[in-house]
C-alpha cells in the first residue's frame, strides 16, 4: 500500500499511546505496567544469501514482547517496510490480543527485510529457511518458547519450510511441528487456519451489528448483514476473507482499495471475480462495471457503513481520519488506526471495533493447531467436519469476547480491562 505515513516509529509512538492512555485507568503499580509496556527480547540477525550467483544480506528481527506466558506467539513479516519499531508494535499488540480471546500465550512478532512480491521462490525459500535457521540455533522459537505464524508477506508455504527447517535442526524432539503455526493442512496444520483471521472480522462485525445499543449510535438499522455498504482495504488473505463471508452473508461489497489503486461500484462487487481479475492481470484496476481509484487512499474516504482497513498500520491518521465517512471502522490488520486518528473517529462517533479483538481470529485458530501438535491427535479424518469444528470453536471465541470489546468501544480501556483478562 503506497503510503507516506508508515513509519516504524510513528506506529510504536502510537501503540504506546494506546497504552499509556490505558495506564492512566489502571489499578496496576506502576512499576508493574512499565513492565507490561516494554519488549522483553529484541534480536537482530543479518545473514548472507546467494542470490542469482551473487550474495546478498538479508536482516531479519524477531521482538518477544511479553513472557509473562509461554510461549510467546506471533506472525512473521516479509516486507521491506519491516524495522525494529515496527515489528516491536506488532509484537506488543499481539501481547493484548491474546489477553482478550483468553489464549494463553506471550505476544511476539518477527520480519524479514525482503520483497516477496519480486523476490523468486528460491530465493524466498533460502531466505525463510536462514532466518529460521539463525533463531533456532539461539532456541529462541521452539513449542514452548515462541511460536511464529504467517503475517503480511507470508504464507502457508514460508511456514512449512521453518517447520522443517526446525524438525531438521531438532530431530526427533518431541511435539517439534508445534514450533510454528498456520502449516499446510498436510504438514500438521489445521483446517480452517487459513481463513480464520477474515473469518473472525466477519464474526465480530456480525456480532457488532447485533448490538442494538451499539448500532443506535451510528444509525445503522437492521441487525444483519444484509445490505450492509462494505469498504475493504487489502485483497490479501485477511481482506479476501474477510470481504467473502461478509459478502456471503448479505453485505454489498462497494469498494476494494489495493496498493496500487482502487475499484468503486455502489451496486457491489464480486469479490472472487475481483480477486481472480487481479491475479490474472496485476492490478485491481479496470474491473468491470467499477470506477477506477489511482490513489487507493482516497477510497477509504467514500460513504460506506463498514470500513475494513485489512492491509497496513497507520493507513487513518491524524491527516485523513476527519474525511472517514464510514460509521463502523472493523481493523482487519494490526494497528490501521493510529492513537491521534481514534480521538478524532471517536468524537465523530465512529465505532471502531479493535484489531485486538476484530482480527484476533488467526491467533485463535493457531492455538487450536499448537494444541493438536502438542497432543500428536487429529482434529477429525473427514475435512469439511474438522474445518467445521474450526469454525464452530472459532465463533464461540469471538463471541464470547465480543462483550470485552463491544462494551466499551475504545480500544484502550479494552487494553485497561487485559489485567483484568489475563495479562498477569
Ligand atoms: N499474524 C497474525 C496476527 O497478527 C497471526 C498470529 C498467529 O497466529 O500467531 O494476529
Amino acid at each position: 500500500m503506497a503510503n507516506p505515513q508508515h513509519e516504524g516509529k510513528k506506529f510504536l509512538d502510537s501503540v504506546h499511546q494506546f497504552f499509556d492512555h490505558a495506564a492512566s485507568f489502571s489499578r496496576l503499580d506502576p512499576g508493574i505496567l512499565a513492565q507490561i509496556k516494554t519488549c522483553n527480547s529484541v534480536y537482530k540477525v543479518s545473514f548472507p544469501v546467494e542470490v542469482d550467483g551473487r550474495v546478498e544480506v538479508y536482516e531479519g528481527i524477531r521482538v518477544q514482547h511479553s513472557h509473562h506466558k509461554l510461549p510467546s506467539k506471533g506472525g512473521i513479516r516479509f516486507s521491506m517496510q519491516v524495522d525494529e519499531d515496527e515489528v516491536k508494535a506488532l509484537a506488543t499488540l499481539m501481547t493484548f490480543k491474546c489477553a482478550v480471546v483468553d489464549v494463553p500465550f506471550g505476544g511476539a512478532k518477527g520480519g524479514v527485510k525482503i520483497n516477496p512480491r519480486t523476490s523468486s521462490v528460491k530465493t524466498l525459500e533460502k531466505v525463510t529457511r536462514r532466518y529460521a535457521a539463525e533463531l533456532i540455533k539461539k532456541n529462541l522459537i521452539g513449542p514452548g518458547m515462541d511460536v511464529p505464524a504467517p503475517d503480511y508477506g507470508t504464507g502457508s508455504r514460508e511456514m512449512a519450510w521453518i517447520a522443517d527447517t526446525y524438525q531438521a535442526l531438532k530431530y526427533g524432539e518431541t511435539n517439534a511441528l508445534g514450533c510454528v503455526t498456520g502449516k499446510p493442512v498436510g504438514q500438521g496444520g489445521i483446517r480452517g487456519r487459513a481463513e480464520a483471521t477474515g473469518l473472525g472480522v466477519f464474526y465480530g462485525i456480525r456480532e457488532a451489528l447485533g448490538d442494538a445499543d451499539l448500532m443506535r449510535k451510528t444509525g445503522i438499522s437492521g441487525n444483519t448483514m444484509e445490505g450492509k455498504r462494505i469498504i475493504v482495504q487489502g485483497l490479501g488473505n485477511v481482506g479476501y476473507n474477510a470481504a467473502y463471508f461478509c459478502q456471503q452473508d448479505g453485505a454489498i461489497i462497494i469498494g476494494i482499495a489495493e496498493r496500487e489503486g482502487g475499484i468503486y461500484n455502489s451496486d457491489g462487487i464480486d469479490v472472487e471475480a475481483a480477486f481472480k481479475h487481479r491475479s490474472e492481470t496485476g492490478s485491481i484496476l479496470n474491473f468491470s462495471n467499477a470506477k477506477n481509484f489511482e490513489n487507493s487512499l482516497e477510497l477509504l474516504e467514500e460513504d460506506c457503513d463498514i470500513l475494513i482497513p485489512a492491509a497496513l498500520e497507520n493507513q487513518i491518521h491524524a491527516g485523513n481520519a476527519g474525511r472517514i465517512k464510514a460509521k463502523i471502522i472493523a481493523e482487519g490488520a494490526n494497528g490501521p488506526v493510529t492513537r491521534d486518528a481514534e480521538k478524532v473517529l471517536l468524537s465523530n462517533d465512529v465505532i471502531i471495533i479493535p484489531d485486538l479483538y476484530i482480527n484476533a481470529g488467526g491467533v485463535t485458530v493457531s492455538y487450536f493447531e499448537w494444541l493438536k501438535n502438542l497432543s500428536n491427535v487429529r482434529f477429525g479424518r473427514m475435512g469439511k467436519r474438522a474445518e467445521e469444528a474450526s469454525h464452530r470453536r472459532l465463533v464461540n471465541a469471538i463471541e464470547s469476547s465480543s462483550g470485552k470489546s463491544l462494551t466499551t468501544h475504545e480500544r484502550s480501556l479494552l487494553i485497561q480491562g487485559a489485567d483484568e483478562i489475563s495479562l498477569v
